[in-house]
């Protein structure tokens, strides 16, 4: 809708309003000076005029310099109580989006506060508001807030949009109803949420103004017929307020004040009400000096008029979510005509207009930062003026929640809003899209730019996944992800695949054993494995195999049902069979394999790292859940110690047929600590001709004895020998360990 000629005039709105002519710096100065006398005038001259130089040249669409607007938003600022840097923020809030000056340039001049407001602001700018996805306000909403970890990015933002709105009639239509919609769903809203009901009426009005132009001027053609009849009576109502206060002897100011359209607007349209219906359109205001004094003033209305029941509220014993604190009742005036009174003390009144902003009025010299502490010294100080207040406790978690959420908030590229825990890596993100979307990631964009999946994901990013048709889930990814849920989907897939290993490595352990016994695996039909598994415990022939293959059934116990009779005397050329299938697999392209289970070389075999096992070193192999056989050292410590089940154990014998394998062994030695020690022992290991990985030597002065952690490349328990022999020929050497 486009207004006419007829149309009514942009609706007149208060906070850090100032009619007539554009804001000036003078303006501002005078404005900030009123609220903190003592403030750094030189500072904010400082940042007016790096603004000024940034901007310069650049033109408003209501072809007014651009940087009139920046000083309006310093000025609504200064108006609201503001300190000095946020003021001076207000100058500086758009030089980093629009005219190539960086972050760290503006705290090199400004100082770290400055720049952090500047910076939240402009990131807060960048969020794209998709109005396809208005449900996702609330969301928004939060993101905005996680943004703003300091209060005050939030407080400039509201004032940039604010001044944006009154400036709105110079735009074009699709943008005044763009900027409209996301003001009433995202804005004021959020100036509600932290109290500045000012600013929040001033932004709805606006808003209400540009969405529906109709509806607005209908009302307000209503409202001003209505205000022109009861002029006189409020007056006169009024009159007697004041003397009826003036008799008790209470002092308080009276005055009255007109519900704002957008509200009245809200109210006809949730709740069916007719103009008539709404009480507190027209409202007093009761200001007093004590909180004493509210009661008296409640006592004294309503002996004077009547109340209608049902609605006393009040809220100075019980303060809303946003600290707004009131005694409110509606009353029958002597004609019949209901009237709400409002009373509450000066402050409670400050703090209902300007909320969280409030409190830096409050505060003696010059700047303070915005810590929680301070938030908590401030409702301490409020409390103790006020004698009283509840639930600050309550304000505080909600106000906290927000700020320091758990939670981040980031977008889909198509501009859905994704709720993480704080911590989340494009991964955790890839995973809440879709499990498959996280099973196949191969990598993440984040803003555009390709990232790491480690990346720490913040609230407002955009995150875009990648993921390639092969990719399968990682165990390390479980030290990647945050979330609990990706967390139990890459569990929930690494133990199928754990299950679908185990079975192939049962079913694999299971035909060697029984080549081993020369029985014919065609003779082993799946209906006579069926028809015997029952006596070892298991239904199924999958539970068979993954029952071998976790090692919960031996391959000597598997295969006996099928033995024919002397089966047993055929062992010894199994084991011919065996090595001819080494050499055969190695062919293949296996010989990686150092290690041959004896009688089954082609299962998964994998050297244990705890013990890092070497040619000549006596091993065991072990059945793992799903990742074949591990070989460990004979008298390995962890499997001492993991109590291993014997059932599991597997005999194993090195691989001689293969040369020339390297094993790294980490070694320490331990020395006295003599001059020449380090030369000594690199040079007993060099002469056994063993490459040196690491070399590290380090000296425990108060022991005096020197340690080497050294890493040699060795390829057999002969060839390591022989260089302990020759270690022990060193002058001064102690002992050596040989590490894991
Ligand atoms: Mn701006």
């Amino acid at each position: 809708m486009v207004f006419g000629k007829t149309s009514p005039p942009v609706p007149q709105t208060i906070a850090g309003y100032k009619s007539g002519r554009p804001h000036r710096y003078d303006d501002v100065v005078a404005e900030l000076l009123k609220h903190h006398p003592s403030a750094d005038v030189d500072f904010l001259a400082k940042a007016y005029a790096f603004g000024a130089k940034a901007h310069h040249g650049q033109i408003r669409k209501s072809g007014q310099p651009y940087y009139s607007h920046p000083i309006s938003v310093a000025f609504i600022l200064a108006s609201i109580h503001l300190d000095l840097e946020t003021v001076a923020a207000g100058f500086l809030h758009d030089v980093v989006e629009d005219c190539d000056v960086t972050n760290d340039q503006m705290e090199k001049l400004f100082g770290p506060d400055l720049a952090r407001i500047v910076d939240g602001v402009t990131k807060i700018g960048k969020v794209k508001f998709n109005s396809k996805v208005e449900a996702q306000a609330e969301n928004y909403r939060k993101m905005i807030l996680a943004m703003a970890d300091d209060i005050r990015v939030l407080i400039v933002k509201l004032a940039d949009r604010l001044h944006n709105m009154r400036t709105l009639h110079f735009l074009p239509e699709h943008k005044q109803q763009r900027i409209s919609r996301e003001t009433l769903e995202i804005f004021s809203p959020l100036a509600h949420r932290i109290g500045m009901s000012q600013i929040k009426n001033d932004l709805e009005m606006l808003a209400f103004y540009y969405l529906e132009p109709d509806a607005y001027r209908q009302l307000d053609q209503q409202l001003s017929g209505r205000e022109r009849q009861n002029r006189k009576l409020m007056v006169a109502l009024s009159k007697e307020l004041s003397e009826r206060l003036a008799k008790h002897e209470i002092q308080a100011v009276v005055t009255n004040r007109v519900k704002s359209h957008f509200s009245i607007h809200r109210k006809l349209q949730t709740q069916g009400a007719t103009l008539e219906g709404i009480y507190d359109y027209y409202a007093f205001r009761i200001l007093t000096e004590s909180i004493k004094d509210c009661y008296t003033v409640l006592g004294v209305l309503h002996e004077n008029w009547q109340p209608i029941p049902g609605r006393f509220k009040d809220f100075i014993a019980t303060p809303k979510l946003n600290l707004y604190q009131s005694l409110h009742t509606t009353l029958i005036g002597h004609n019949g005509i209901p009237f709400e009174v409002q009373i509450r003390t000066r402050m409670m009144h400050q703090v209902a207009e300007e909320g969280v902003a409030a409190h830096w009025s409050y505060k003696h010299g010059r700047l303070m930062s915005v810590g929680q502490s301070n938030y908590s010294n401030w409702l301490k100080k409020l409390a103790s003026e006020q004698g009283e207040i509840k639930d600050t406790a309550e304000f505080m978690e909600t106000i906290k929640d927000q700020l320091k959420t758990d939670e981040i908030l980031v977008f889909t590229p198509a501009g859905e809003i994704k709720s993480l825990p704080r911590g989340s890596t494009p991964l955790d993100f890839a995973y809440l899209i879709h499990t498959e979307v996280g099973h196949s990631t191969i990598g993440a964009k984040v803003d555009g730019k390709m990232a790491s999946l480690r990346t720490e994901l913040r609230s407002g990013h955009i995150v875009e996944i990648m993921t390639g048709p092969r990719q399968r889930p990682k165990q390390e990814w479980l030290k990647i992800v945050k979330s609990s849920s990706a967390r139990n989907k890459i569990r929930s897939w690494l133990r199928s695949e754990e299950r679908k290993k185990s079975l192939e490595l049962g079913r694999q352990i299971f035909e060697r054993e029984l080549r081993k016994y020369k029985v014919p695996l065609k003779s082993v039909t799946k209906d006579l494995i069926q028809s015997k598994i029952k006596d070892l415990g298991v239904s199924r022939l999958d539970d068979f195999y993954s029952a071998i293959g976790f090692g919960k059934i031996t391959p000597v116990k598997a295969v006996e049902p099928f033995l024919p009779e002397g089966a047993a005397e055929n062992k010894d050329e199994a084991a011919t069979e065996s090595r001819l299938m080494t050499a055969f697999n190695r062919l293949r392209g296996r010989s990686q394999q150092m290690v041959l289970v004896k009688g089954q070389h082609d299962v998964l075999v994998f050297l244990a790292k705890c013990c890092n096992p070497i040619i000549g070193d006596s091993i065991t192999g072990y059945i793992t859940r799903g990742r074949g056989v591990a070989v460990h050292k004979t008298d390995c410590p962890t499997l001492v110690k993991m109590g291993i089940n014997p059932e599991r154990k597997i005999s194993v014998e090195w691989d001689r047929s293969i040369e020339k394998q390297v094993f790294n062994v980490r070694v320490k030695i331990f020395t006295d600590d003599r001059p020449g020690m380090i030369a000594d022992i690199s040079h007993a290991i060099s002469d056994t001709k063993t490459n040196v990985l690491r070399f590290k030597a380090d000296a425990d002065s108060e022991k005096r004895v020197g340690i080497f952690d050294v890493v040699l490349e060795v390829h057999s328990l002969d060839h390591l020998q022989k260089v302990f022999r020759s270690l022990k020929k060193v002058k001064g050497y102690l002992n050596h360990e040989r590490m894991g």
